[in-house]
């Protein structure tokens, strides 16, 4: 497996593959790799020529008292996990290399990126755009994976690569979940054993709200509500049902939604959801 270290070799590599006519698929990432990134990586491998991953984690998408600098780095272990699944060269480039001195330019993703995390978190998705934006310019994919997990982040990266004409297919992979529900995250290791138990009621309460939704329920305050009900024992950061695409708040549901939950527990702050189509299956 190549390992490419910044923009220039990344982007020399990527050249010498699309010379070759080879479709390239991208899966980027922060590391600390679980299963929900495999099967991003595995989805790449399997719908393109080759396959890129990127383990990058991201300071501009971190506040000032987030957990940057404990966020977990085992790269030798993420490595060997990507190369078990076939990827072929593993973008790692240094904060130094994406953001020398001087840096000044970010891409705002408006409307989509404001609610839910964006309200929480104003700084995130304006990171998140901007190194999606530098990680596509040195990898040139054709398709780049991202997962529901984060359902809101993919929503301003398909938004944002439409409005920029980037040319590159945007895929959405559902959430990979551990046996009883929590949805897989690097930052799960974070969580006490306590916290670890408490954190189910977020994935509980979105399963109780989909059988609401199966069943017929189209009231989205009542939808929203037993949300809140179920995640009682948690900070709630908070609850939305918008519109899957837009992200714009619904109150009666008749076309595709995102349900999305976010929670602050003492170790960790989690995220969750379920979307759901009235009209169809379940996104
Ligand atoms: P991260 O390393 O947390 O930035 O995540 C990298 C990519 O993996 C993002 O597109 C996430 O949405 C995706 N991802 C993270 N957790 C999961 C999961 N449990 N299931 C599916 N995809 C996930």
């Amino acid at each position: 497996m190549k390992v490419l270290n910044c923009p220039e070799e990344m982007r020399a590599w990527s050249d010498a593959q699309r010379g070759r006519h080879k479709t390239i698929g991208f899966v980027p990432t922060m590391g600390a790799l679980h299963a929900g990134h495999l099967s991003l990586a595995e989805a790449a491998v399997r719908e393109n020529d080759t396959a890129v991953a990127s383990i990058f984690v991201n300071p501009t998408q971190f506040a000032p008292h987030e957990d940057f600098n404990r966020y977990p780095r085992p790269f030798e272990a993420d490595m060997a996990k990507l190369e078990g699944v076939g990827v072929e060269a593993v973008y790692a480039p240094s904060p130094a290399g994406m953001y020398p001195e001087e840096y000044s330019t970010y891409v705002i993703v408006e409307q989509v990126s404001e609610g839910l995390c964006g309200g929480s978190r104003p700084h995130f998705f304006r990171g998140v755009a901007t190194v999606v934006t530098k990680l596509f310019n040195a990898v040139k994919p054709h398709r780049a994976y991202f997962g529901q997990k984060d359902a809101q982040q993919c929503a301003v990266i398909k938004r944002m690569a439409r409005d920029l004409d980037m040319g590159i297919e945007i895929v959405e992979m559902p959430i990979v979940r551990e046996p009883d529900g929590l949805a897989m995250s690097s930052r799960n290791v974070y969580l006490t054993e306590e916290d670890r138990k408490r954190a189910l009621c977020l994935s509980r309460s979105l399963f109780e709200a989909e059988a609401r939704l199966r069943d017929g329920e189209h009231d989205a305050d009542s939808i929203v509500r037993g949300v809140r009900d179920g995640m009682a024992g948690v900070e709630i950061d908070y609850v939305a049902l918008v519109d899957a695409e837009t992200m714009r708040p619904v109150r009666e549901i008749t076309g595709p939604i995102l349900l999305a939950v976010a929670a602050q527990l003492p170790t960790a702050r989690l995220i969750d959801n379920i979307k759901f189509d009235p009209k169809g299956t379940n996104a």
